[in-house]
């Protein structure tokens, strides 16, 4: 397991040192308001237990993208400075500064006190950040003796704040909350309580290749829902109508059906499927018509938007007697009330198994949040796309990057 051979902040004192601390700030913002403020306390333990040990602690996140000069008056960070000051009943100073790391935030550092925050300006405002550049990366560098990231959201990418800096200074470790990430999505992989079952949702199977290789191998049952089941169903030689398909990777599906056998590992398939005669409108279409059919007898000029009831209780029940359980991606066109039923069944059977619980990130995350099954989760990761790059089995230059235990 990656993160577990790397130092944390519980690994280095910081008393008197400036410490530069990458979080995963990148929250919704509504009208210059958070509207989902689950990255922030996340980010709590971490930053709580820099400024206990008496670091002087100057965060930086990205947040949302920065393409042009005009983006940039809506992705500053300064509304996350405030809300945080509150959550953290001490005052986050935002170090608003045009070049990030330029004038104003190196006096907002030169003049803080141990156990002290500030907060620099979005490090998506130098666009050299997602290109890794030398000049941002040394310039985060410059301002800090010690590196904590605490970032999971933004592991599998090598940008400055998170992998370029640590070129720069000497101590780089890794926070709570990556620790957190990792060790359970990292033992769900690596090192399950068996039964292991694996659940995986949303759109399309070309997203999800690798993720479905490596955890067919890695699971003892994997499940499949979503759109991308009807790419499986076709491989499976029915007719799926007008249903999400990506015929290049029929073949593909078959083959994951054939190494499921040949692995003795359970691949469970939908075996009905709510349908639906056009996709649809997030508005118009709030009670849309449906039919639910067998998987094999999909009408042609109809779609599958949601697992059946045969398939939502087949579904529950092989997480029933599971010891972990990882999900990712809806089961259905979740987004419409009427197709999210498949979603929620799979959302409760988590909630009612003894079994551990992992949430992927993303659109689960949010389908668990909003059904009010959160607390009953082991885990909801914070990072949909790093969450799923773990699960292919890749490592995470975020996590390669920090300092070796
Ligand atoms: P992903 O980003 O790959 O996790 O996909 C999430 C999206 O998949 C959601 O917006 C769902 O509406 C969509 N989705 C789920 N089931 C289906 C389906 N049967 N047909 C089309 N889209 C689907």
């Amino acid at each position: 397991m990656a993160a577990l051979n790397k130092k944390s902040v519980d690994d280095i004192n910081v008393k008197g040192q400036r410490v530069l601390c990458r979080c995963d700030f990148n929250v919704p913002l509504k009208d210059g308001k958070i509207t989902d403020e689950n990255r922030l306390v996340a980010a709590l333990p971490t930053i709580k237990k820099l400024i206990a040990d008496g670091g002087k602690v100057i965060l930086c996140s990205h947040l949302g993208k920065v393409k042009t000069e005009e983006d940039k008056p809506s992705k500053t960070l300064a509304p996350v400075a405030k809300r945080l000051s509150e959550l953290l009943g001490q005052e986050v100073r935002f170090a608003a500064d045009p070049e990030v790391v330029g004038a104003n935030a190196r006096a907002a550092v030169e003049a803080m006190k141990d156990g002290e925050v500030i907060l620099l300006e979005n490090t998506r405002y130098r666009a050299e950040e997602t290109k890794n550049g030398e000049a941002f990366s040394k310039d985060l560098a410059s301002i800090c003796d010690v590196f904590v990231n605490d970032a999971f959201g933004t592991a599998h990418r090598a940008h400055c704040s998170n992998v370029g800096v640590t070129q720069f200074v000497k101590t780089s470790v890794v926070g709570y909350l990556m620790q957190k990430e990792i060790e359970f999505l990292g033992n769900a992989v690596e090192n399950p309580v068996r039964p292991f079952v694996a659940i995986l949702g949303g759109a399309k199977v070309a997203d999800k290749l690798n993720v479905i290789a490596n955890l067919l191998e890695k699971c003892d049952t994997l499940i499949i829902g979503g759109g991308m089941a009807y790419t499986f169903a076709k491989a499976q030689g029915y007719e799926i109508g007008t249903s999400l398909c990506d015929d290049s990777k029929v073949e593909y599906c078959k083959e994951m059906i054939e190494k499921a056998e040949k692995l003795g590992k359970k691949l469970l398939l939908p075996v009905d499927a709510v349908t639906t005669d056009h996709f649809p409108d997030p508005i118009d279409d709030a009670a849309i018509e449906t039919q639910t059919v067998d998987v094999d007898k999909i009408p042609a000029d109809r779609m599958g938007m949601d697992i059946g009831p045969k398939t939502r209780e087949m579904y529950a029940d092989a997480v029933k007697n599971a010891k972990t359980v990882v999900w990712n991606g809806p089961m259905g066109v979740f987004e419409n009330p009427v197709l999210a039923e498949g979603t929620k069944a799979v959302a409760k059977a988590l909630a009612d198994t003894d079994a551990t619980t992992i949430i992927g990130g993303g659109d689960s995350a949010a389908a668990v949040n909003q059904l009010g099954y959160g607390d009953q989760m082991s885990h909801i990761s914070t990072g949909g796309g790093a969450s799923l790059e773990f699960l292919e089995g890749k490592e995470l230059p975020g996590v390669a990057a920090a300092n070796d235990r």
